[in-house]
């Protein structure tokens, strides 16, 4: 008899899940900005060099890290934000796998510096294809700053398979987007090489969504507002003149998680019938606010798509509340596209 079974090494697994969680720039400015907003930052920017592949960093104010911590959020499965299984029907945060890091330092070059309020000095650790090369105490601001450098340097395979320097920008800039209009109240800028992109001051949600989209939205935005037992709906949508033909400017977001629901968009998209034409789409930010418990956030590891206990009454109340925010704006059907 032979024993042929292996544990794999960390570096490997890591590299193995990496596959999951980064599939290209944008996957990571996802998880960074993320970690950012958990660790309660009021500032974040963003730096991206050669559309991501070069590099992303991500600098934040929050609350920082101790040099322990430090050194484990490199490790996997290595997390802050629960402790327990019971903890995993009570997300609050945006992050609680605690793969993120661990996957972006398996397949790139990583520099992490971070300093808490109460510590002197911070730390600085660079670290690639999950092998440590230099841990050090450093003279640091307050917070975090993470800087993933030359992704899938390893993985050559992978690198190739990277799209041309706009697409990947656009799916970054879409990542971006999705972080930014969940969280208004803090202020967030993007540089591309040296040119800042976008400088959002933190503020109210239309103002963010004036900011990001442009001046034209300022008078095009519908408040919508509906509660009831099961789920609260907030947010804008457009109106009816400033539908779009190209999709792209709807967002749902879930316990201020966006996600993507065809379904959900249909509920919305019912609500504009005979106002906009078939091959049009509305502008809406929605933010649902539902039981934890009624949801499963764990579905998928990017966590775009979640199961929700009752997807029906959901889809009733975005529809009813859209309905009742373009009514009460006096949105009436004037024209008729059936012509
Ligand atoms: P998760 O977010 O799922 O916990 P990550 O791999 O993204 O997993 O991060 C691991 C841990 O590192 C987090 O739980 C958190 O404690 C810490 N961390 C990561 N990024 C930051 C940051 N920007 N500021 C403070 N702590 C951070
Ligand atoms: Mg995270």
């Amino acid at each position: 008899m032979t024993d042929i079974i292996q544990l794999l090494p960390d570096a490997i697994a890591n590299q193995i899940a990496a596959g999951e969680v980064v599939q290209r720039p944008a996957s990571a400015l996802k998880e960074l900005l993320e970690n950012a907003v958990d660790a309660g930052a009021t500032q974040v920017q963003v730096v991206v060099r050669d559309a991501g592949k070069q590099l992303i960093q991500v600098i934040d104010n929050g609350k920082g890290m101790s040099a322990t911590d430090a050194r484990m959020s490199f490790e996997r499965h290595a997390t802050s934000k629960i402790r327990n299984s019971q903890d995993l029907f009570a997300i609050r945060t945006f992050g609680f796998r605690g793969e993120a890091l661990a996957s972006i330092a398996a397949v790139a070059q990583v520099e992490l510096k971070s300093r808490q309020s109460d510590s002197e000095l911070g730390t600085l650790i660079q670290i690639e294809g999950s092998e440590v090369k230099k841990q050090e105490p450093a003279a640091l601001p307050i917070g975090t700053s993470v800087a993933m450098k030359n992704l899938f340097y390893n993985v050559p395979a992978r690198r190739n398979f990277l799209k041309s320097n706009p697409v990947e920008m656009r799916h970054i800039v879409e990542e971006f987007q999705r972080v930014v209009l969940s969280y208004p109240e803090i202020a967030f800028s993007l540089f591309q090489q040296d040119l800042e992109i976008y400088n959002l001051p933190a503020g109210k949600l239309s103002q963010r969504i004036v900011s990001l989209f442009g001046k034209s939205y300022q008078g095009l935005l519908i408040p919508c507002d509906e509660q009831t037992p099961h789920v609260n709906v907030k947010g804008y949508v457009g109106k009816p003149e400033g539908a779009k033909k190209s999709r792209g400017e709807q967002f749902f977001f879930v316990n201020n998680r966006f996600i993507k629901s065809s379904y959900l968009h249909h509920a919305v998209n019912l609500a504009f019938e005979g106002l906009i034409a078939n091959d049009q789409h509305p502008f809406y930010v929605l933010f649902l606010e539902i039981d934890p418990a009624h949801i499963d956030i764990n579905v998928h590891p990017t966590k775009t798509e979640i199961k929700f206990e009752d997807e029906r009454t959901v889809y009733g109340v975005i529809r009813s509340a859209v309905k009742q925010a373009l009514g009460a704006h006096h949105v009436m059907p004037t024209l008729d596209f059936s012509l």
